[in-house]
């Protein structure tokens, strides 16, 4: 079992308040990725930032197309790095793909597909409610109906959908081609990271 939490470096600096900052990084590999976690906190003036990156890039990205008009793909779970791209698409009864609207990933998290649409949701509900008003409608209804296409993009090359059943832990050190021979409905493909 190797550590999960590895201390890079821990160094006291002056804070402009005048009283004693720290600065700290160190490794977080609890899961893959694992993430370089940089803070800076002060305890006189309460200053507190914390930035989180791959400790490892990779050198290639990644596209995962999913195919769910068939077969609801709701209950999958996905890991999303931070900046990836989700792209949903409806499709109509003559089988024409229409784009809905795209959102990025805040945060790397791991989530259900229908969570995931329902926080597509929420950051169109937070923008301007009349310029979004069709999206949010035709949203509403792939939850309903479950039938819809999505495309995630991420540069960083570690995002990946679960086959059904499985949980992200069971499948981070999996590749993409192992992933894509468990579900039909969802292939990843490796692009670049430029
Ligand atoms: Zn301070």
């Amino acid at each position: 079992m190797s550590q999960a939490i590895e201390v890079l470096k821990e160094e006291v600096f002056d804070c402009k308040c005048g009283g004693k900052g720290v600065h700290s990084s160190f490794v977080l590999k609890e899961s893959i990725p694992h993430k370089l976690v940089s803070s800076v906190s002060c305890e006189s003036c309460g200053e507190k930032n914390t930035t989180e990156d791959d400790f490892i890039k990779l050198d290639f990205g990644v596209e995962i197309m999913c195919d769910f008009t068939k077969e609801n793909g709701n209950t999958l779970m996905a890991f999303l790095n931070t900046k990836a791209e989700t792209h949903l698409f409806d499709v109509d009864s003559n089988g024409n793909e229409k784009e809905i609207f795209s959102f990025n990933c805040d945060r790397a998290n791991v989530d259900c597909i229908e969570n995931i649409l329902l926080r597509g949701k929420d950051t169109l509900l937070a923008g301007d409610k009349n310029q979004f008003k069709d999206a949010v409608a035709r949203l509403d209804s792939i939850i309903e109906s479950k039938r819809f296409k999505m495309k995630i993009v991420d540069k960083s090359g570690y995002s990946k959908v679960c086959p059904p059943g499985l949980e992200y832990s069971q499948i981070q050190e999996k590749n993409f081609e192992e992933l894509n021979k468990m579900d039909p409905r969802v292939v990843h493909k490796k692009i670049s990271c430029e």
